[in-house]
């Protein structure tokens, strides 16, 4: 059998025709940079997540560089993100002359460590970013309280945490804003680069969408300097059709995971325990292994692709070892870094998949 770590191409048959007429809809207005069909998409999506606005734009990194800019970091802040993220999440601070701060994990559900973030404040400290990693989400109770201790503005990176809940509430609606990412391979993907931010405030929205287009609100008029951040028409027609299955595509992952849980009982790894106040939305299912990079070639000959998020922990990875990272720092990171992996998990995954992964897995673990 052949497990492939993620299929694109099995979404997209399910949804062919109708993404089809969306795009047709798209050429036959124009409607190529914005447009009518990226308006809808952000009247839906603020609808689902729960927020007054959603300003669409061309990817995630995008979303939170537009989120940081709207509420005030700027050159020599300082802006604590997790030391196990995705790298977008601490380029996106540099991206406004500040500095990302990194803070260790918590091993039970590998997100920021509340307690990590109020010791790695400073008087330069501006902002923190949770990351609801692998969908699932932060304990956002714990660090509210630290924000909100120290003056601290937050941004949810929701970029793997589409439709995840926290204490029956969608990630996404606790903090000043929310940064979404709809590269192709999230739980909501479009056929190319997309993102949003959700706010609630009006002049922060207003902000955001005049950085998106230029600083500007009417055309040759630029009250600021802005960037090039827009959606493509086509993005907002692909994730206008796709936004309508995220509700059964996010419960197809949950059966999976709980499909890998009961199949992986008993053998020698760690699992991550559900959070039972957490609607987790298994964009990614991660398991922790000894001697991970055997395992994941004895699974890749077996058919079996998985991943690695993250191999290097931020502070230790070329573009921010100049900060001052040193090995040891962050012991919590550091460990994932070795030992977790990341097994296939897609709505168009089968249970005989599952099983067959299962299978292998034991057979790489108890091989000596
Ligand atoms: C994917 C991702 C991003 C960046 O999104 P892009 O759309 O690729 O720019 C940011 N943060 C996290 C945690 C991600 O997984």
């Amino acid at each position: 059998m052949n497990v492939p770590f993620i299929d694109l191409k099995a979404q997209h048959h399910q949804i062919r025709d109708e993404v089809r007429a969306a795009l047709d809809e798209v050429m036959e207005t124009s409607g190529f940079a914005g447009g009518e069909k990226v308006r809808q998409f952000e009247q839906a999506f603020a609808q689902h997540v729960g927020r007054k606005h959603c300003i669409a734009c061309s990817s995630g990194t995008a979303a939170l560089h537009l989120a940081l800019m709207a509420l005030g970091v700027r050159l020599g802040d300082e802006v604590i993100v997790p030391d196990n993220t995705f790298i977008a999440t601490a380029e996106a601070v540099s991206h406004c002359g500040a500095v990302p701060v990194f803070a260790d994990i918590d091993g039970r559900d590998y997100c920021i460590d509340a307690g990590r973030i109020a010791a790695a404040v400073t008087a330069r400290t501006k902002a923190v970013i949770p990351v609801h990693l692998y969908g699932q989400s932060a304990e956002m109770d714990d660090i509210l309280a630290v924000a909100r201790q120290h003056g601290l503005k937050v941004i949810e990176d929701c970029a793997q945490s589409h439709a995840a809940e926290y204490k029956g509430r969608k990630t996404g609606t606790f903090g000043d804003a929310a940064a979404f990412s709809f590269y192709p391979t999230k739980n909501l993907g479009a056929y190319g680069g997309g993102g949003a931010v959700l706010v609630d405030d009006d002049t922060e929205a207003r902000t955001i969408h005049m950085l998106r287009e230029h600083g500007s609100a009417r055309k040759h008029h630029h009250e600021m300097v802005g960037y090039n951040y827009r959606m493509d028409g086509f993005q907002g027609a692909v994730l206008g059709v796709k936004l309508k299955y995220l509700a059964a595509w996010t419960e197809r992952r949950r059966q999976l995971a709980l499909a890998y849980r009961n199949a992986l009982e008993g053998l020698p790894l760690v699992l991550q325990p559900p959070k039972p106040h957490v609607h987790h939305v298994y964009h990614l299912y991660v398991v922790q292994v000894r001697d991970r990079d055997t395992v994941m070639s004895r699974l890749a000959e077996q058919g079996v692709a998985t991943g690695i998020h993250y191999p290097v922990p931020l502070h230790l990875t070329p573009a921010y070892v100049g900060l001052g990272g040193r090995k040891g720092q962050f012991p919590v990171t550091e460990s994932c870094a070795d030992e977790l992996l990341s097994l296939p998990i897609y709505p168009e995954l089968t249970e005989d998949m599952v099983d067959y992964v299962a299978q292998c897995l034991r057979k790489a673990l108890c091989s000596g």
